[in-house]
C-alpha cells in the first residue's frame, strides 16, 4: 500500500517499508549468490527532473534498481574486508566440497572459520553498521529543516489512508498515537469524486498503482480560506509532513526540493536497509 500523498506515515520505518517495490529477491533471485559486477559498473543515471506525479513515480523506480545494485555491491565489498583468509588451510571438514566461497555458500554449521565470517557479517549488518544507517537517516532529515512549507494547503485538502475512518478510531482507541493524531484533523471525503476534484492527477496516478486496494480519502475541516486556523496547535504529522523523502509529494509541495537533494541518498538508505534484511534471512 503506497500512501503518497498520505500523512498516515509517521513512522521513520516508513522510509524503508514502501514507496518503492523492489526487494532484494528481486534482485538476486534465486541464485544464493550477489554477483553485481557488471551491472555496478553502469553508474546512476539520473533522468531529467520531471515534476509531474507519474514523472516522479517513475524517476523514483528507474534510479531505484542501479542504486539497489550499487548498494549490494558496496556491502558486499565491506564483507569482503572481514573474510579470513586462507580459512580453509587446516580445516577439519576433509569432505568439504564448496567450491564457490561466497557469503551465501552452505558452509558447515560448527568448525567452519567460513560460517563464523557468516556469522561475523550478521551481527556487523545488525550492529554497527546499522547504526551507521541511522545516522544517515538523521542526516536525511536534518537537511529537510532547510526547506519551508509554502503553504499550498494540497497535503491539508487531500490525505489518503488505507484505513476507514471507523478503523481510525478503533486505532486510536487502542492506543495508536498516529491514528489519534489523523482523527484529530481529518474527516472523510463524501465521496471519492469530491476528492477527485482536488486533486485529478493523484486521483489518476493513485488508481493505477492501488489496483484492487481499498483506500479513503480525507481532508482537513481546520483549513480555513486555505490558511491553518490551528496552526499554533497543529498536531505532530502536520508539523513533520512530509516524514518520507520517498513518498510523492504534492507538485506544489516546497518539499521536493528537499526530495531532489535527498533522494539517492534515501534510496541508498533503503536498498542497504532491504538488503540487511535479506543478509538476515539467508544466513541468521
Ligand atoms: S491542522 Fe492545519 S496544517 Fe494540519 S492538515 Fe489541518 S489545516 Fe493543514
Ligand atoms: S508546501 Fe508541502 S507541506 Fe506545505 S502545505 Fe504545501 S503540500 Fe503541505
Amino acid at each position: 500500500m503506497t500512501n503518497f500523498f498520505s500523512k498516515d506515515d509517521n513512522n521513520t520505518n516508513n522510509l524503508f517499508s514502501d514507496g518503492i517495490d523492489l526487494s532484494a529477491d528481486d534482485l538476486f533471485g534465486s541464485s544464493d549468490s550477489i554477483n553485481t559486477t557488471q551491472e555496478s559498473e553502469k553508474k546512476t543515471q539520473v533522468k531529467p527532473k520531471d515534476n509531474s506525479l507519474d514523472g516522479q513515480y517513475n524517476a523514483l523506480k528507474d534510479n531505484y534498481e542501479q542504486i539497489f545494485i550499487e548498494a549490494a555491491e558496496s556491502i558486499r565489498k565491506e564483507l569482503d574486508t572481514i573474510k579470513p583468509q586462507n580459512a580453509c588451510e587446516g580445516c577439519s571438514h576433509k569432505d568439504c566440497d564448496i567450491k564457490r566461497k561466497d557469503i551465501f555458500a552452505p558452509y558447515p554449521p560448527a568448525g567452519c572459520k567460513l560460517r563464523e565470517w557468516q556469522m561475523q557479517a550478521i551481527t556487523y549488518l545488525t550492529g554497527d553498521y546499522k547504526q551507521k544507517l541511522k545516522a544517515a537517516y538523521n542526516d536525511i532529515m536534518d537537511k529537510k529543516k532547510n526547506y519551508e512549507c509554502n503553504r499550498c494547503a494540497a497535503c491539508c485538502m487531500l490525505s489518503v489512508s488505507e484505513y476507514s475512518y471507523t478503523q481510525l478510531k478503533q486505532r486510536a482507541m487502542k492506543g495508536d498515537k498516529f491514528s489519534e493524531d489523523f482523527i484529530s484533523v481529518f474527516v472523510p471525503y463524501e465521496s471519492e469524486e469530491d476528492a477527485k476534484e482536488v486533486n485529478p492527477e493523484y486521483f489518476a496516478l493513485l488508481n493505477r498503482l492501488v489496483e484492487d486496494e481499498k483506500i479513503y480519502y480525507y481532508y482537513c475541516p481546520k483549513l480555513k480560506n486555505n490558511l491553518c486556523s490551528i496552526y499554533e496547535n497543529r498536531p505532530n504529522i502536520c508539523r513533520d509532513y512530509p516524514h518520507n523523502p520517498l513518498k510523492l509529494l504534492p507538485s506544489q509541495c516546497s518539499f521536493n526540493e528537499w526530495k531532489d537533494e535527498v533522494s539517492h541518498q534515501a534510496m541508498l538508505l533503503k536498498a542497504k536497509t532491504d538488503i540487511i534484511a535479506f543478509y538476515k534471512e539467508k544466513l541468521g
